[in-house]
């Protein structure tokens, strides 16, 4: 077995332990390699594994990968980082998932790409739960208004789920807290708007274990897939 399936087969058992010790069940968690700076035979050799999808954070970057990429597989690609209006054409022709949605502009300008490329897009909204300055993503307050307006006027998206980076430097509950905010947030978000928001992408290399235990259904995985980043 070469690193990079010998990486996702332990990340898969680290995600069942961390289940099992919460009594839950990890084969519902999904694994979205994150390929940002890597190659396209690091990213092919990761989407024949237990992933259901490839995660790269910049659309220019994602767009110098896709066509080499694309003719050898057909796994879905998810944006997973911050997108600029100015990109959002360029995102729907390679993204089947844009999991960073912070504001009803980004949001309306998607649908219209959506509109005019005749497709459908899942979108997950990015909750800033820390509250951190340097992240993106809307506070818990704005979360219920992004969402309502999304569901009453972009009729091209579905509205999957939630998203969230932690701020860097958390110990284990600081840490856990804020995936179970994340959790809530969800629940109450679900029973206030009466819709179902199945995803909740949370935990990375260095955190995962603790979003599982708190009930991430998705987890971003770059460094513990594939080693550390050079850039
Ligand atoms: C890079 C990145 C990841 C993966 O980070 P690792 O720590 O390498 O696992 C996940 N989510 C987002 C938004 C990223 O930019």
């Amino acid at each position: 077995m070469s690193t990079i399936a010998d990486n996702i087969a332990s990340v898969r058992v680290r995600i069942a332990r961390a289940a099992t010790r919460c009594g839950l069940e990890g084969d519902r968690v999904d694994i979205v390699a994150v390929t940002k700076t890597r190659s396209i035979d690091e990213m092919e050799e990761a989407a024949r594994c237990d992933v259901i999808a490839l995660g790269e954070n910049r659309v220019q970057e994602a767009l110098s990968k896709w066509d080499p990429l694309a003719s050898r597989s057909r796994i879905p690609w998810h944006l997973v980082g911050h997108l600029q209006k100015n990109k959002v054409k360029k995102a729907v022709e390679i993204f089947s998932c844009v999991q960073s949605v912070d504001s009803p502009e980004l949001a309306s300008a998607l649908d219209k790409a959506c509109a005019a490329a005749g497709r459908r897009l899942d979108i997950l909204l990015e909750v800033n739960i820390g509250e951190d300055p340097g992240k993106f993503g809307v506070s818990r307050a704005t979360l219920e208004i992004l969402a309502e307006g999304i569901l009453q006027e972009c009729s091209n998206l579905d509205l999957k789920g939630l998203m969230t980076v932690l701020p860097l430097g958390l110990d284990e509950r600081g840490t856990r807290m804020l995936f179970a905010s994340m959790r809530e947030l969800r629940d109450e978000t679900e029973s206030r708007l009466g819709l179902s928001l199945p995803v909740l992408s949370m935990g990375m290399s260095g955190d995962f274990e603790y979003a599982v235990m708190e009930g991430s259904t998705m987890v971003r995985i770059g460094s513990a897939i594939f080693g550390g980043r050079i850039n």
